[in-house]
């Protein structure tokens, strides 16, 4: 069994809401009253038969407005908003909004006048969700680092604060040293953002396994179980897992958080080597080693790490 703690603050959930498709196209319509002026503009794109001469799709802005790949563009509650159409095996017209934007899907006998009237229909959901994701869009290009002398990053419940050049650069000494607050890197002034976070991110992974062998090591008698082996975890969107041979693997940027939230994570894991599922005797085993478990894991929901 495989469970999976999610990384709510770094990865934007999905949302997903379907509507019903509208019945096949009926016959030869009487002849329509004059139509609402037209909200759904196909944008030209190359491959699509159309009038328009090719140009490059018009979402260079990069906002949840303007979806990176979009083939359609809408005006929704008097706002543009350009997204992916596509057609498909399905029975309903869904609307799915993530980080990049709004992605339509049809069956493949809906009309284009059937999907704009269902984009119309949803037109405040999809507006609404689009904020949402554009608010958190803002925050993370706000908040994203910026890898040069004098940085501060979140290290458990504290700050450090990352200085170029170590005070005593010599042979064999660490590239990366932490000390009184100060992750001090022997890096030569001449060094790039990416070389800079690389080595940091390097001596981070280091402490991570270091610490979390700890937490382990120190849950694990209190749980009555043993864990096998740590490995540590970076592109995925989970905190942790634990599978039931005893492997647990965990986020290392877990450690920009208080050491208190670590511990939940750890516990969380190592009671999944009791009970692989969420259920009501895996909540009072994570509770009978970290009693305050659900206000850390509300924290762990609620927390934004900037992308790294
Ligand atoms: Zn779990």
């Amino acid at each position: 069994m495989f469970e999976q703690l999610s990384l709510d603050g770094m990865a934007l959930p999905t949302q997903h809401l379907s509507a019903p498709a509208p019945a096949p196209a009926p016959a030869p319509a009487p002849a329509p009253a004059p139509a609402p002026a037209p909200v759904t503009v196909p944008m030209p794109v190359s491959g699509v038969p159309s009038g328009v001469p090719v140009q490059p799709v018009v979402a260079a802005k990069a906002s949840p407005w303007h979806h990176p790949q979009a083939t359609r563009l809408a005006v929704l509650q008097g706002r543009e908003v350009s997204f992916v159409f596509r057609r498909g095996q399905r029975r309903t017209i869904g609307f799915g909004i993530n980080t990049l934007g709004l992605t339509v899907s049809a069956p493949r006998w809906v009309t284009l006048a059937a999907v704009d009237d269902a984009l119309q229909t949803k037109a405040a959901w999809v507006v609404r969700k689009l904020a949402q994701v554009g608010v958190h869009h803002e925050v993370l290009q706000a908040a994203r680092l910026n890898w040069a002398d004098g940085l501060q990053l979140a290290w458990l419940g504290s700050t450090v604060t990352v200085r170029l050049g170590a005070p005593a650069v010599r042979r064999g000494m660490p590239l990366v040293e932490h000390a009184d607050g100060v992750l001090w890197a022997a890096l030569p002034p001449t060094s790039t953002p990416t070389q800079l976070r690389d080595a940091v991110q390097a001596w981070m992974m280091r402490a991570a396994h270091a610490h979390f062998v700890q937490r382990l090591d120190h849950f694990a008698p209190l749980l009555g179980v043993r864990w096998a082996s740590l490995r540590l975890s970076g592109a995925t969107t989970r905190w942790g897992s634990a599978k039931a041979d005893g492997s647990i693997r965990l986020h290392w940027r877990l450690m920009q958080f208080s050491p208190d939230v670590v511990d939940y994570v750890v516990a969380h894991e190592l009671s999944h080597l009791r009970h692989m599922d969420h259920s009501e005797r895996f909540w009072q085993t994570v509770a009978s080693v970290v009693s305050d478990y659900a206000a850390l894991r509300a924290h762990l929901k609620g927390e934004r790490l900037p992308p790294w």
